[in-house]
This record gives structure tokens, sequence and C-alpha cells, in this order.
């Protein structure tokens, strides 16, 4: 069987590729199933460009086929910032609780407690001299009030209407709206074309 590493330590994100991908005749495998993997540095100023930056650094140190994710937060008040950064928001070491912390703190400092946002999703895959992209987009509003225990990351800041925000989600449903579920049910059927 077709093996497909998908280039991420995410748990989140990996959890919500592994169910898109349920259907595809695949074996999937992450970056925490191989050891002592270097990380790509992903100096990309468009998430597309990261994506390729990764899919191309682990096709080539392991051989195997490589779909990488890169996706992010994008709050119009902070002018597009987390962005490209997002998962690094608090600092080299940041995670989602610190991240979250950052991300109020910055609000904070300009006096803002709503502002519309986005959820932005690049996909590529790499395998030989094949490569396939397809991207994703969800807008919604950052409010100061989290909610929810779903999904992962910016999730329980991120409303999708007034009063409910991605985390309050079951998997399923923030797949049917999210910005990385249009970016998988993109790249779906060419992944198929491919592996048949
Ligand atoms: P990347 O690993 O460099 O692509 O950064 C991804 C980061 O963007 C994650 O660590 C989260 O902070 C944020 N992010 C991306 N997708 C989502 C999502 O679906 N929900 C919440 N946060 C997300």
């Amino acid at each position: 069987m077709k093996k497909i590493l998908i280039a991420t330590r995410n748990i989140g994100k990996l959890k919500e590729i592994k169910a898109a991908f349920s259907e595809l005749h695949a074996e999937i495998l992450c970056l925490t199933d191989f050891e002592n993997l270097p990380d790509a540095v992903e100096d990309g100023s468009t998430f597309e460009e990261n994506a390729r930056i990764k899919a191309k650094f682990f096709n080539k140190l392991t051989g195997l086929a490589c779909l990488a994710d890169d996706s992010g937060l994008e709050v119009a008040a902070l002018h597009g910032a987390p962005g490209v950064k997002s998962a690094r928001f608090a600092g080299y070491h940041a995670d989602d609780a610190t991240n979250n912390e950052k991300l109020l703190a910055e609000l904070k400092k300009i006096g803002v407690t709503e502002s519309p946002a986005d959820y932005r999703c690049a996909l590529v895959f790499i395998d030989a001299d094949t490569e396939i992209s397809a991207d994703g987009k969800i807008d919604g509003t950052i409010k100061t009030f989290p909610k929810g225990n779903g999904g992962f990351g910016y999730d329980p800041y991120f409303y999708i209407t007034d009063t409910k925000t991605m985390a309050e989600l079951t998997p399923a449903e923030k797949d049917a709206i999210s910005h990385r579920g249009e970016a998988l049910r993109k790249i779906l059927p060419k992944l198929k074309e491919i592996l048949k």
C-alpha cells in the first residue's frame, strides 16, 4: 500500500486530515512516526510557500510521498497577524494555551474585544516530480470570550456565528465548513487519481 507522510506533529491537524483521508487507499504516517527528524525552516511569506517548503523538505529526507498543511488565523484588527506565525505566535515553545493568551493580550493592547478574522489552509502534496496543491478559507469573528472544548488552536475564540465557536462543533461539523475541510475536499480527488 502507498505510504503518505503528513508533514506535521500537530495532533489536531493530523486527526482532521486522517479522517478526510480514511477512504484513500494509503497508509498515513506523520512526523512522530520517525525518530529524530529535524524541523523544516518555515521562512515563506505565505501559507502556500510554507506548505511547499515542508512537503519538499520531508519528501527529500524520507523519500516518501508527502502532504504538508500550512494554516493559520488572520485577525483584521491585528493587520492579519498571527498569519503564517500562528503556531509560534507566543514564541518558539508556544502551545495553544500560550498562543491564545498572546492573542488576548494583543487585542487588549489596542482595546478591541472582537474583530473580523479568517482561517486559511494551504495543502501541498509532493511525490517524485508530482506536485499538487489546494487551499481553503473560512471567515469568522475573533471574540475574547472562549467557548467549547473541541477542535484545537484558536478554535475556542473563533466564532462562526454570533454565539457559536469552532470549538463547539463536532469533528464532522468542523470538517464541513472549515478552511482545512475545504482544502482537503479539493485535493482528495486529485490524490485518488494519483493513487489509482
Ligand atoms: P503551522 O503548523 O505552521 O501550519 O501552524 C498552524 C497553526 O495555526 C496551529 O498551531 C494553530 O495555532 C493555527 N491553526 C491552524 N488551523 C487551525 C484550526 O483549524 N483551528 C485552530 N487553530 C488553527
